[in-house]
């Protein structure tokens, strides 16, 4: 495939509420260690209810689809998780609205703006040990896979590696946003509870939207 389809977009969102119920315990635990023990419950929560949502708009635009995506993480997850992924997917939705498949090119612009929301809503900057982490690294993989001509597949799963390796790459360091940065320096040495559910997050679209 050289596009992402609307049908590959809905299996992506489908299999990340499924890999978000399956690590729930687990992101749970992370978050437990440096923060208040919700992101997996946060998260499965929010994407439980995108499940009952996605029938109602299934046979809409791309961008109709992420926004009721956004619009139920923002009403149904409580943390700080629910409004910016909330904001991810509502900042995706406008460069893809009336559109029912993407290249790559439309793709990394939509991530793009979504990350630029995520940043403008919740300040974070690259290291201070957030979403962010795992979000910018990808960004900047996928813009360096589309200039070198990988296909779809391959560009996908280098923003996904790109992402984990973000996720990693913070984990010795100190949390400078959101609950973990109130424990300072015994923010070090665990690794961030949001960084991995979007590492999950990139890593389900690098299996789901090349298909
Ligand atoms: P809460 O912190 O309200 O309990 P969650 O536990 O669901 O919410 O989510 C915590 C995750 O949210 C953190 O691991 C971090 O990756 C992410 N996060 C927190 N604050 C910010 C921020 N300002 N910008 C980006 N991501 C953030
Ligand atoms: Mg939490």
């Amino acid at each position: 495939m050289t596009t992402i389809t609307r049908d590959a977009i809905l299996e992506w969102i489908k299999t990340f509420a499924t890999v978000i119920h399956d690590q729930k315990d687990y992101l749970t635990e992370l978050d437990s260690a440096i923060g208040d023990a919700d992101h997996g419950a946060n998260m499965d929560r929010g994407m439980q209810a995108v499940i009952g949502k996605l029938p109602s708009v299934a046979d809409h635009d791309i961008g109709t689809i992420f926004k009721t995506v956004a619009m139920t993480l923002i009403s149904t997850v409580g943390g700080a998780s629910g409004p910016l992924y909330g904001t991810l997917f509502l900042q995706m939705a406008a460069p893809t609205a009336g559109k029912t498949e993407l290249t790559l090119e439309e793709w990394t612009a939509a991530l793009e703006s979504g990350i630029n929301g995520v940043q403008s809503r919740g300040k974070a900057q690259l290291n201070d040990k957030t979403m962010v982490d795992a979000l910018s690294p990808a960004l900047a993989a996928l813009k360096e896979a589309s200039a070198n001509k990988a296909s779809l597949k391959e560009a996908l799963q280098q923003a996904a590696d790109a992402a984990k390796r973000g996720r990693d790459s913070v984990t010795p360091i100190i949390a400078r946003k959101g609950r973990a940065s109130y424990l300072g320096e015994r923010s070090m040495n665990h690794q961030d509870p949001g960084a991995t559910s979007t590492h999950l997050l990139l890593q389900a679209a690098a299996d789901k939207l090349a298909n």
